[in-house]
């Protein structure tokens, strides 16, 4: 067989060429990342060597130090990067290097409009292209490489339009090589200064030795030892935030790097980044912490999801045990004691710094919270644990800011006789706001937090108060109201004794079947009615969400609520005293918890009919 007749043609994956695509018309100023990008894999491909070496010491042969060659040919225009990895296979370039495996990235990728194109400079910011990258600066991409432990190797080709190419080559030992015919503008790539500016500011970190073509073996550019071992004081933030792209797969800045060494009962050196934007897959169930596990230097995984809880999932960095054993395996990492003591170090010294952060810097923290607060929620409603010292991270909108608000904020600006910390959940603070619940609090200077994030109403339902006070939904059970006196308001004249006993009782006869329960409210104001949940009942918008996910049928009855300093309800009270004035009412009464029932966001059982009264309504309007 000739190697023509095994030469293959693949397409590439639909999000792969759309990716491409993005990358192709990609205006990125900073497209020298690419070799940060070719760089890190080579580095990563040596780590995940010395790993299977652990069980398999023959792979390393006679060469066992990990290296990283780049060859630059100023006159061919050509770059090539060279490892004495892991290799792959021929299935291993095919799927590696023709699909996106993350189906996070796939996902998001596949969301991508045709718009994205114009977009691609601050996608690229977004979410790593990790090895098409190359495709910045090179027209072709050759990729030659032998698998660890195989004889056999393999060419991968393309010009990164649509199809990629694979056939059988040489390669005289393990390890990748990465061959760049640069574009015409891309010159600069294959000259050694620019390379050692590239490696100087972007790889520098990187615990390979990276070195020229005919260097000899000390001249690495890079200092090439584990950036988390060298003392904080040498490490400048540039070389923290590369550190931070190369395990994060972020494009971002780190917000927050925490870098230190744990001795006593285990022993090891952690180094956690926060990142600053949200990364796109965020919530996206396959989304993982990326935190990778090292022991004494050697790479172990970076699947180790015991490291710390889901709602750390957006931290990434390294923890570098000494304590746990070289062979450690993935089932071993499970119910391990030195693994639970590094996950609780880990979490205590996140928690730590977004304390310090908090104080510090109530801005920067702001932003942080915006973009990271409805993930760390998660860990009220699961880690009864942090559940106080999370309570007192959150941030809150409110009816009193314009910004962020927390806990003990609210706490400081409560009102004489105001027992608990009010809140109201929903779609949108502004939604919110204009909430007829909330106009009695709005009117006393009452506070009332706005949560809007879906998983409030979980966690609510987890917490029972912050600092001694109950927190209590205004959309729920009875009120503090009676005891707050108003701010500077004209005594007002009680509704006389009696005035309303009339009404409510034929209010709950004819909406016996409709709500559980008729009541005066505290809360209204300029509306004349609302509903509220009993106190023994799910909240209202907790109950809306569940509907909307098809996890609860039918509701609970709700208790209508009804303001008896309002004009029509006077005049309902009024005509349900006087003679045949009971149908009159009645019919007043069905058509206002229909509205209340909208105006809450419930749905109206009978739309016909409330039609039909709606209509009659205006025609008296009208005359
Ligand atoms: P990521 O590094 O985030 O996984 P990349 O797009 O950078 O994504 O690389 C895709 C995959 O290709 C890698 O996960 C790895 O399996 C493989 N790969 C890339 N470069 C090399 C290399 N030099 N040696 C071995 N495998 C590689
Ligand atoms: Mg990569």
């Amino acid at each position: 067989m000739t190697e023509a007749v095994q030469s293959e043609k693949h397409s590439f994956q639909a999000e792969v060429s759309r990716l491409l695509d993005i990358v192709a018309h990609s205006l990125y100023s900073e497209r020298r990342v690419f070799l940060r990008e070719l760089v890190s894999n080579a580095a990563d491909a040596c780590d995940r060597l010395r790993y299977e070496a652990l069980q398999a010491p023959a792979l390393l042969g006679d060469d066992p130090d990990p290296a990283i060659v780049l060859a630059p040919d100023a006159k061919a225009r050509t770059l090539s990067i060279s490892d004495n990895g892991i290799g792959m296979s021929r299935e291993e370039l095919v799927g590696n290097l023709g699909t996106i495996a993350r189906s996070g990235t796939a996902a998001f990728v596949k969301g991508l409009g045709e718009a994205a194109k114009e977009g691609a400079p601050s996608l690229i910011g977004q979410f790593g292209v990790g090895f098409y990258a190359a495709f910045m600066v090179a027209a072709r991409v050759e990729v030659v490489s032998r698998r660890a432990g195989s004889d056999e190797a393999w060419r991968w080709t393309s010009d990164g339009r649509g199809e990629f190419t694979v056939e059988p080559a040489a390669r005289a030992a393990r390890g990748t090589d990465i061959v760049l015919h640069l574009k015409e503008d891309a010159a600069e790539f294959a000259e050694e200064e620019t390379l050692r500016a590239i490696v100087r500011d972007y790889a520098d970190h990187i615990a390979v030795p990276v070195r020229l073509a005919g260097a000899k073996a000390g001249e690495a550019l890079n200092q090439a030892s584990a950036l988390w071992t060298r003392p904080r004081g040498e490490i400048s933030e540039q070389q923290y935030a590369e550190f931070y792209r190369h395990v994060g797969h972020g494009f971002d800045e780190p917000w927050a790097s925490i870098h230190w060494r744990a001795e006593g009962r285990i022993e090891y050196t952690g180094l956690l980044f926060l990142p600053s934007d949200a990364p796109f897959d965020l919530y996206s169930p396959e989304r993982r912490h990326q935190v990778r596990l090292y022991v004494r230097r050697v790479f172990i995984t970076d699947k180790a999801e015991e490291l710390l809880p889901r709602w750390l999932r957006f931290v990434a960095g390294v923890v570098d045990s000494a304590d746990l054993p070289l062979n450690v395996s993935r089932e071993m990492l499970q119910n391990n004691p030195v693994v639970r003591l590094m996950r609780q170090g880990l979490v205590g010294k996140v928690m730590g710094e977004l304390e310090k952060r908090a104080r510090e810097d109530a801005e920067g923290y702001a932003r942080f919270w915006k973009a990271f607060g409805p993930v760390l929620k998660e860990g009220i409603v699961h880690d009864p644990e942090q559940r106080q010292r999370l309570l007192a991270l959150a941030r809150f909108r409110s009816t009193a800011v314009d910004g962020w608000t927390s806990l003990a904020e609210y706490v400081g600006r409560m009102k004489e006789g105001q027992e608990a910390i009010h809140y109201v959940t929903g779609e949108s603070p502004d939604a919110l706001r204009r909430l007829p619940q909330l106009e009695g609090f709005l009117k006393r200077g009452v506070e009332v937090l706005l949560l809007s994030d879906p998983i409030d109403d979980f966690w609510l339902g987890e917490v029972e108060g912050f600092d001694g006070r109950k927190l209590r939904s205004v959309t729920r059970g009875g009120d503090d109201l009676a005891r707050i006196k108003v701010p500077d308001a004209p005594a007002e004249e009680a509704p006389a004794a009696g005035e309303h006993d009339a009404l409510l009782a034929l209010l709950k006869l004819t909406l016996a079947d409709e709500v559980k329960d008729v009541r005066l409210s505290q809360r209204l104001e300029d509306s004349a009615v609302c509903l509220v949940a009993d106190d023994r009942d799910m909240d209202l918008h907790l109950e809306r969400l569940l509907r909307q996910h098809r996890q609860l049928g039918a509701g609970a009855k709700r208790i209508l609520e009804i303001n008896p300093r309002h004009a029509l309800v006077r005049a309902m009270a009024r005509a349900a005293q006087g003679e045949g004035g009971g149908e009159r009412v009645a019919e007043a009464a069905r058509l206002l918890v229909d509205q209340a029932r909208l105006a809450a966001g419930d749905p109206v059982p009978d739309l016909a009919a409330f039609a039909r009264r709606l209509e009659g309504a205006i025609a008296r309007m009208l005359g």
